[in-house]
């Protein structure tokens, strides 16, 4: 293992960089970064937020040839990029990345126009489609830099970051892309310049455009982090830091101050959104410290995420819950689970590339949950040659972290018991012992989220 001695790398979600305005709090944020760290950071830019939507929406659009509506929506992308650009920067300043830019929205009119032709986007032409947000978003991030006095130098993400040919969902090829960024970031860094890399995006040894999944700017970060021996990686969003429960469901959640990279992993798999669950993987590996922070009020202290275990007396970390996952109820239809059953039925999963996220077995049967159902008709009909299938949808996973989940089991027995009155479906507590998962009614997720939280962090009464 490297020395853990690198710039540290920022990350700033679309939010972030939604509009000038934002922007200009970002410049802010890395200017005051740049006084106070010894090497300039490296910054790592989503596209603005919506973008991503619009470009896989004009995709389809374009592939059902409703080239009117394709054109409006470049024109209207056109639009906001650059009158962001105009009201950061001076026109003698902007000349060169307005044409850059330009080049991008050139490509992206070639490429939709070719979907419409082809009357269907191939999962390659859709990253090479859905990679001009990050690009020209890092564009303009860069040179806003420059424009208020911090070196910076635009790096193009398909030339730092190498991936595998996976697209829509690439995985990063790690002593590649050690060595690209050695190549195309670090000479910049010696030279004192801030680089700005478009997040989400990549490409194959070979030059070919990739992606890392929806939400994977976040990724990114990580992986150039550990490319880099960063010492801290820096995930700016919307809100205060990783909270005790998704904000969009419970009223007030609170910050959670620490997390150990176990819990977050877990937290960011069931579907607290705020971290894409390949994040922590690299920073793992390097045993570098994540943070989350606000761009909005940088003065708060956010969450760290370290090896470091939770205090004793915190029983949970956080809730979170993933929507909409479908449930399997896999009978082996002789009397008793036969030897081998519990092999059979995982090989159609893995057959159909179909992650399970829950899983339980009683003496006859076995149910899994799937978030994924693209596959699911051909992973029943391959399961029904040998047992009897039942499929329920509509439900989702409702999930409690928590590192102290292993230690103290009446944790587990307070969880379940904070959901009386719900119709639960599953119960399961992982391996690993740091979450307990339930499986419920989706229609019933919102309600049964605000009562287990109200349960562990809800005003102690009396107090
Ligand atoms: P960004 O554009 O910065 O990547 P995201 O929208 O991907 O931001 O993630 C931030 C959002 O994650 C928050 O606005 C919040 O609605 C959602 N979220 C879900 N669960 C949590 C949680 N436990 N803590 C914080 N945010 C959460
Ligand atoms: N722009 C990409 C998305 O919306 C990646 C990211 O923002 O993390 O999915
Ligand atoms: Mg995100």
């Amino acid at each position: 293992m490297g020395e853990i001695t690198g710039p540290i790398v920022m990350k700033f979600g679309g939010t972030s960089v939604a509009d000038a305005d934002a922007i200009a709090r970002v410049v802010g944020i890395v200017k005051a970064a740049r006084v106070s760290s010894g090497l300039p950071p490296v910054v790592i830019v989503s596209a603005m937020s919506g973008v991503t939507d619009r470009l896989i929406e004009l995709t389809h659009a374009a592939e059902r040839r409703l080239d009117a509506h394709v054109l409006n929506g470049v024109a209207e992308l056109s639009h906001r990029h650059f009158e962001a650009l105009e009201r950061l920067v001076p026109p003698e300043l902007a000349n060169d990345v307005l044409v850059e830019i330009g080049n991008h929205l050139d490509d992206l009119r070639a490429l939709l126009k070719a979907t419409g032709i082809l009357r269907a986007a191939s999962p390659g032409a859709h990253d090479a489609i859905v990679c001009a947000g990050e690009l020209m978003s890092s564009r303009i991030l860069a040179v806003a830099l420059e424009h208020n006095g911090v070196p910076s130098a635009w790096v193009d993400a398909r030339r730092a970051v190498v991936t595998d040919g996976a697209h829509t969902g690439a995985a990063p090829l790690a002593d590649d892309t050690r060595a690209a960024v050695a190549r195309e970031v670090i000479p910049r860094v010696a030279e004192g310049r801030v680089c700005v890399i478009g997040g989400f995006v990549g490409a194959t040894p070979q030059g070919v455009t990739t992606t890392l999944g929806r939400g994977g700017s976040d990724y990114s970060a990580a992986i150039v982090g550990a490319a880099l021996d960063s010492r801290e990686i820096q995930i700016w969003t919307d809100v205060d830091g990783m909270l005790t429960a998704d904000p969009r469901i419970v009223e007030s959640p609170r910050v959670v101050p620490h997390l150990s990279f176990g819990e977050a992993s877990e937290l960011a798999y069931f579907g607290a959104k705020v971290l894409h669950p390949s994040t922590i993987l690299p920073a793992v590996a390097k045993d570098i410290p994540v943070r989350i922070l606000n761009s909005r009020r940088p003065q708060a202290s956010g969450t760290t995420i370290t090896a470091e275990p939770p205090a004793q007396d915190r029983p949970l970390a956080a809730v979170a819950c993933k929507r909409r996952v479908t449930m399997v109820e896999i009978t082996s239809t002789r009397m008793l689970m036969a030897h081998g059953f519990l092999r059979r039925v995982f090989e159609v999963f893995e057959r159909f590339r179909t992650a399970v996220d829950v899983v339980t077995t009683s003496e006859v049967s076995v149910s899994v949950t799937v978030d994924d159902d693209a596959r699911l008709e051909q992973i029943v009909e391959a399961l029904r040659e040998f047992a009897e299938v039942n499929v329920e949808n509509g439900l989702a996973i409702l999930c409690a972290v928590g590192d102290n989940l292993r230690s103290d089991p009446r944790i587990a027995a307070r969880v379940v018991a904070s959901l009386e009155g719900f119709p639960v479906r599953m119960v399961s507590q992982a391996a690993s012992r740091r979450n307990v998962t339930i499986v419920l009614r989706d229609a019933d997720v919102a309600d049964g989220m605000e009562q287990l939280h109200e349960e562990f962090f809800g005003v102690v009464k009396g107090a």
